[in-house]
């Protein structure tokens, strides 16, 4: 059965692809490693894997050991390499290893744990440095005392050395140059391990971040490297919900809970079936709007958990069963989001499973 009153979160692969191909010219020669943790942002991470397999891409981020396992068996026999941002977690090992995992080690315990894991073989993983993030990683001091005590990497062989930038979306913020400066100072310590250090943001500060691999994720699916839209970056995600019924406000009288929006004159209002129960988060109003019949069009009062009011006074084509657009070509995610006090990160991943998702 198809609801019609469904919210519909439709997913453009032609535009990922064309998103996937713009960030491999931005990234001169490096790699291309899409980030698909969280379920692909929020949009499926089999579906988003399988087109940039076939767009060319070979090697792919996740966060959980359960996003790796069940990217493994949806890539099934496709040799990909599947990097785990979270590790070797307490007793994750064997399961890593199974699913042909490569974890990326964030500690001197990690590398032990993977070292033994290799019971006497041999096991592949990636170093995570921290230059800056304080986040995860081993830092610099840590990556010499490793280094010093080769028995603990006897089993294990780094193939890539990585880090993570904290500030990319801020070009000119003085810790891009400092973490690059680390970064330059870690790898040259590991010089046969393969470097990747740029996510989406990175990639466009400039082919010096570049190295041999970059992790996009965000600006794969839509959102803009800066947190704004990007002309380089096209939209992936449309979510958008019909209207259930419009309604004439009298001046005077109020919308919604807690009675916050007042109509100053007479009103003419389209209630969306979409609410906070399906990704649009409750934070939108008052800033938020959504895009039908070609105009921006203002929420009015506070977003509930199923429906939301939009200003639709003198749009005629404004009717039951129309549909309105909360994120998409005509509204960036990047502006939505900036609407609710958020980023696009956060609004394509809070998009619910109420949402039923469409594939063109
Ligand atoms: C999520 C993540 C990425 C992708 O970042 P975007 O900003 O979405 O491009 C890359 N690297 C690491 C370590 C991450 O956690």
């Amino acid at each position: 059965m198809t609801d019609p009153s469904e919210t519909r979160l439709t997913l453009n692969l032609d535009a990922l692809a064309a998103n996937y191909r713009a960030l491999v010219t931005a990234a001169s020669g490096a790699e291309v490693a899409p980030a698909v943790k969280a379920d692909g942002y929020g949009l499926g991470a089999a579906i988003v894997a399988d087109r940039l397999w076939a767009e060319g891409a070979r090697g792919f981020y996740v966060a959980r050991l359960s996003e790796g396992v069940a990217l493994r068996q949806s890539l099934g026999d496709r040799a990909a390499a599947i990097h785990v941002l979270d590790g070797v977690t307490p007793g994750s090992a064997p399961t890593l290893e199974a699913a042909r995992l490569t974890p990326v080690l964030n500690s001197l315990p990690q590398v032990e744990a993977w070292n033994s894991q290799a019971r006497g073989g041999r096991l592949t993983a990636t170093l995570h440095v921290d230059t800056g993030m304080n986040r995860l990683g081993l830092r610099l001091e840590e990556v010499r005392v490793l280094l010093g005590a080769m028995d603990r990497l006897k089993h294990v062989e780094i193939i890539q050395v990585m880090s993570h930038l904290a500030c990319a979306n801020e070009p000119d913020h003085p810790l891009n140059l400092k973490q690059l400066e680390r970064f330059q100072e870690a790898t040259a310590l590991v010089p046969d391990a393969r470097r990747s250090l740029a996510n989406s943001a990175g990639i466009f500060l400039g082919p010096d971040y570049a190295f041999d691999q970059v992790r996009p994720g965000v600006s794969l699916y839509g959102g803009g490297p800066r947190d704004v839209p990007d002309a380089r970056i096209s939209a992936v995600a449309t979510l958008e919900a019909p209207i259930l019924q419009t309604r004439n406000v009298p001046r005077g009288e109020t919308i919604g809970y807690g009675a916050t929006f007042t109509a100053t004159d007479n009103t003419r209002v389209a209630i969306l079936a979409a609410g906070y129960a399906d990704g649009i988060p409750r934070a939108a109003y008052p800033r938020g709007a959504v895009w039908f019949d070609g105009a921006r069009r203002p929420m009015l009062g506070r977003v509930s958990m199923d429906l939301v009011a939009v200003d639709v006074t003198g749009c005629d084509a404004a009717r039951p069963g129309a549909m309105m657009q909360i994120i998409g070509p005509d509204l960036p995610v990047d502006d939505a989001a900036a609407a609710a006090g958020t980023t696009a990160y956060e609004l394509l991943t809070r998009i619910t499973p109420r949402a039923g998702r469409f594939i063109v």
